[in-house]
């Protein structure tokens, strides 16, 4: 029995009866681009952070780097930024022509509030309220490998603020504020509406999907963490588990081990941003972001998707104690 780390196709499988006949809809319709699904998509998004607005664009790191832009970051600017997120985060800051400023992580991998002057969270469902609800702008990727996604790239904006909303509606577009007259120079940024379709089918499991993927993690989190070191949830926090991070003594050997049984897990990440090829001229060092350096060593994300089975569960909780035995 195999534990692949992710099984997209099964889980389109179970849904094909409902995706295929909006797909279809959508191709006969002729309104591929800045249509009804799409404008359906955005208010229901928006109601599911609980914010004003949302805002479909092309992928998650053009959120990121669109959300910068609306909000007049750019040359001059620094943004702080954490050094162990996927390359995008710096990227982002980067391509509008500002620069990432690494501040390291604590214990619970999200940046140190105590280390920057203004306390940041990103925290997920912090306090009752939802990501996406908790800055200026929320930015989402639908990414194949997220939780709700399309069959190809994508993403979003959420926002409670309508100058922003009105400003990125525009940059996602040419800064076209009508068919003949555009008011800046913008991207062609936009969440096309097949993608818009099969979010909309999705958004009917998503709070399903989130349970399933919290059940599970409880179910490593109890039988793991007398072993090794599992993410640890606050009262007020509830974590949709779209990764099981553990931190694992002999890191790599424990890999090997699970990937002798069939059990396949990922790395997010094993290099930090600041020590990226693409960082270099920054000039961060080995050793500046101790936390994240150390955890980016020990750090093991295991399959945490509904489609597992209650036998699968048990083989990758079989496979971590056997190692340590
Ligand atoms: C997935 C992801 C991104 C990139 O999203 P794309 O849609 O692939 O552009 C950026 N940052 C983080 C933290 C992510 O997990």
């Amino acid at each position: 029995m195999e534990v692949p780390y992710v099984n997209i196709a099964l889980q389109y499988k179970g849904l094909e009866h409902e995706i295929l006949p909006v797909v279809k809809e959508v191709l006969k319709s002729g309104s591929y681009i800045l249509g009804k699904e799409l404008n359906r998509f955005e208010h229901r998004i928006a109601g599911f952070c609980r914010t004003r607005y949302a805002i479909g664009v092309a992928n998650g790191t053009d959120a990121l780097r669109l959300s910068l832009h609306a909000l007049n970051i750019g040359r001059d600017d620094e943004v702080i930024t954490a050094p162990n997120s996927f390359i995008a985060s710096a990227g982002a800051i980067a391509a509008v022509g500002a620069k990432p400023v690494f501040v390291d992580v604590g214990e619970d991998y999200n940046i140190n509030s105590e280390l920057i002057e203004n306390a940041i969270n990103e925290r997920t469902n912090y306090r009752g309220r939802r990501t996406g609800s908790l800055g200026d702008v929320g930015c989402f990727s639908t990414h194949p490998l997220k939780t709700l996604h399309t069959a190809g790239d994508g993403g979003f904006i959420t926002t409670d603020s309508q100058e922003i909303y009105e400003r990125i509606i525009k940059l996602r577009n040419h800064g076209l504020k009508n068919r003949e007259e555009s008011e800046f120079f913008g991207y062609n940024s936009r969440l096309d509406e097949i993608h818009a379709a099969i979010l909309n089918t999705q958004l009917e499991y998503v709070e399903i999907w989130n349970k399933q993927r919290r059940d599970i993690a409880l179910r490593y989190s109890s039988e793991l963490s007398p072993i090794v070191d599992t993410p640890e949830e606050k009262s007020y926090e509830e974590s949709s588990y779209h990764t099981f991070v553990i931190q694992a003594k002999n890191r790599d050997s424990l890999r090997l081990h699970l990937s002798n049984m069939g059990i396949e897990t990922k790395i997010h990440y094993p290099i930090p941003i600041h020590l990226q090829q693409a960082a270099k001229y920054l000039g961060y060092r080995s050793g500046a972001f101790p936390v994240a350096e150390r955890q980016s060593s020990q750090i093991l994300s295991l399959p945490v998707y509904p489609e597992l089975t209650s036998k699968q569960i048990e083989k990758v909780i079989e496979g971590v104690t056997s190692f340590y035995k």
